[in-house]
Formats: structure tokens, sequence, C-alpha cells
């Protein structure tokens, strides 16, 4: 149940276990938070351990299945490029590391050689990570879903709500359909299905604003940009030991940023020169629905900071939302033999779901 990312990939793990697979999905067409996001399929910075080795792997997924579904990939790698020292220093820790391994530091010169777009003030050093894919996720999800039915069988039913799981009863607005197993995928909606299973671990859901920015002149980004915010918010840079300094220096520098949970990610589309630019983070159990000028003000401060885009133009505003939990980055919860309910509840679910659901569907069959 939900043809969402992560939906679609127990969808693959399972016909490519030799399994028959139906997927329901309410909606028309897809339109959560996997067609909003950045499709930026991030390795460097996830946490270590599970979420890291399932992010490695759904890379892998992504780069395979990409030509055969005509999903194009717009670029690969990751360049982080700071201004504050003691961003600098996270970044010399975090090369250190088993994540780090296949990643390296580089001057600004070398960071404006892979991105051009670079704004060489202030830019004191970089990052570079060969490992990041980027989709357009509006896209490479119908994409996705049009091959799992052409290519492998997936009958994606849609319209169709799900009402209750009683294996092998599925009772939907459809009428009942059977199943010898059910993987119930819906996103951030906590209310249906399961709810109070699901209430039981005190999610909540974080509203993200995002923007898609037209450049004025032609240019090719050359790799996703992140800045120093993202290494106060991605896990596999913050429990290093310099990310508290960094985090007290933006804290005295730039509270805002905190406060919105701002951090820099841009990443350009495969056909044309827009780029997605993002996010901040608001959480609430109903987050509310309208954006805040203000916020994206202090994104595109970063953005400016970091690129050199004359005369760039907003020309698409959202709000996409996700699951979140304190203690977990993705929820797997048994309340049956034959039932699992994923839930990713952290900003990864592009990044990971199909190493997540090649997990699930081992354990299962
Ligand atoms: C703005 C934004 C930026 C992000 N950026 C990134 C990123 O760069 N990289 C990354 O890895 N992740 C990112 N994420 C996170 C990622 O998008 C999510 O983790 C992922 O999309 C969650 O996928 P999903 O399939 O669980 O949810 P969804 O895409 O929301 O899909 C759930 C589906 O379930 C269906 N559904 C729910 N209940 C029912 C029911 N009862 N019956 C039938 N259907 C039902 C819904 O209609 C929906 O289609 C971002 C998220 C947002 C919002």
């Amino acid at each position: 149940m939900g043809a969402g990312i992560v939906g679609l990939a127990h969808a693959l793990a399972a016909v490519r276990r030799g399994l028959s697979v139906r997927v329901i999905d309410r909606d028309a067409q897809a339109n959560g938070a996997s067609v909003r996001n950045f499709g930026f399929v991030t390795v460097t910075g996830q946490q270590a351990g599970d979420t890291w080795r399932r992010a490695r792997r759904s890379r892998d997924v992504w780069a395979e299945l990409a030509p055969q579904a005509g999903i194009e990939v717009a670029h690969r790698g990751l360049v982080v490029a700071v201004r504050r020292p003691e961003a600098e220093s996270v970044l010399q820790a975090f090369v250190g590391t088993e994540a780090g391994a296949e990643c390296r530091l580089m001057s600004p010169a070398e960071a404006r050689e892979r991105v051009p777009a670079l704004r060489a003030d202030g830019l004191r050093a970089a990052l570079w990570s060969p490992h990041e894919l980027r989709v357009e996720s509006r896209d490479a999800v119908p994409k996705l879903a049009a091959w799992l039915e052409h290519a492998h069988g997936v009958d994606i039913r849609r319209g169709v709500l799900a009402l209750g799981v009683d294996v092998p009863a599925v009772e939907t607005t459809a009428g009942r359909f059977d199943a010898d197993t059910v993987i119930v995928c819906p996103g951030d909606d906590f209310l249906g299905l399961y709810a109070a299973r699901i209430a039981a671990y005190g999610l909540t859901r974080c509203a993200l604003q995002m923007m898609r920015v037209a450049p004025a002149a032609p240019m090719r980004l050359g790799a996703a940009v992140m800045s120093d915010f993202g290494l106060v918010r991605y896990l596999g840079y913050s429990v290093l030991e310099p990310a508290a300094a960094l985090r007290r220096a933006i804290e005295r520098d730039e509270p805002e940023m905190l406060e919105h949970g701002i951090h820099l990610i841009a990443v350009q589309a495969p056909d044309d020169d827009t780029l997605v630019v993002g996010d901040s983070h608001h959480y609430a159990a109903t987050p509310g629905p309208f954006g805040r000028d203000d916020v994206d003000g202090l994104i595109l401060r970063d953005l400016d900071r970091v690129l050199e885009l004359p005369a760039r133009s907003v020309i698409q505003r959202w709000i996409g939302t996700y699951a979140s939990a304190d203690d977990r980055t993705v929820l797997i919860d048994r309340p049956a033999e034959r039932v699992r309910v994923v839930v990713v509840t952290s900003g990864t679910g592009a990044s990971t779901a199909f190493g997540i659901a090649e997990d699930v569907v081992a354990e299962l069959t």
C-alpha cells in the first residue's frame, strides 16, 4: 500500500524475488513527499550503520534501473562548500571516518573546477563526495511506476483507499483484494491503517519549504551543492566532535538559520537549467499550509552566498512534509505475521528506500 518511493521500492524488491505484486494508492497520481523532494540520493552524511549501508545500496539500484526506466541522472557527486573555519574542521574530521574514505577535501580553486558557479568570495574549503546521484523526482517516480507496470507486471491501482487489512483480505474503496503478504507504506499519513500502532511510536511531521530557481543564463551545476548548515543537520557529520563548535558559531552569527532548520541544498534538472533549492524544517503534528516568504529569503540568502547566479528568479515554490522521529531514521513495524508497516522517519526516503525494501522483503521471504 502506497505508491510513493517506499511502496514502489518494496514492489521492486518483491518482483525481484519472483512474487506477484499489486500496489494500491488513494491518489490519482504521485503527490506526496516522493515527488516534492530534491531527488537527491545522498550517501555521504547519512547516519553510520544501516542508514549508510541502505543508502549505498539504494544509490546502486537507482543507477541500475534509471536507464532501463528512462530516468535521467541529472548529475553525480556532492560538493559541500564551506565558509567557516569550524565547518572546515568538520569536513577534516569527516574524511577520517569510514564513511569519508572515498571523499576528499578540495581547495576553493578545485571546487570551482567541479562547480564553476561556486562563488569564490568567502569560499574556504570544500568536500568532494563521488557517491551521490540526482534524479528529477516529479518525473522519476511516475517513470519508475510505469516501468514496474510494463517491465515487471506490477498491478498499480490508483484512486483506491485502503480501509483495513486482515490477511489475506485487504478492504479498499474498490472492494476486497487478497494478498499473502501486505506491506503498508503510508508516508506521513499516520491516521489510516494501523493508526494506534503508529501512534505508539510518537512520530511527528516535518514541513519543508522548497523552490525552483531559474538562472538567467545557461549553466550546468555539475554536482549537488551544500553549505556549512548541512553539517549540523545530516547525522553523518553532526555527530562528529567539531560539529559542536560549528553549531555554536551558527547560533552566534545566524541563529535564524537554526530556528527555521535551514540548510542549503541545490541540485539541477537534467533537461533544463533550473535548480531545485531548499530547505527549511518546521515540526508539527499537522503542519500549516502557509509558506513564509522570510524563510524562503533565508534559504536564498545562503544560495546567493554560495553560488553566483546573477539575475536568477524563483519560478516555483512548494511545501512538502515527511514523517519524523527522534530515535530512528526508519520505522519497520510488524502488526501481524504477514504484515509490515514501513515509514521512513527522516528526510532520507529517496536515498534509502531500495535498501530498506530489500531488507524487509528478504526477512518476509
Ligand atoms: C521537501 C522534501 C525534500 C526531501 N528531500 C529528500 C532528498 O533530497 N533525499 C531523500 O532521500 N529524501 C528526501 N526527502 C524525504 C523523502 O522524500 C521521503 O522520505 C519519501 O518520499 C517518503 O516516501 P513514502 O513513499 O513513504 O511517502 P509518500 O511519497 O508520501 O507516499 C505515500 C503514499 O501512500 C499513499 N497512502 C497513504 N495512505 C493510504 C491509504 N490508506 N490507502 C491508499 N494509499 C495511501 C499516499 O497517497 C502516498 O502516495 C524529502 C522530503 C521532502 C518533503
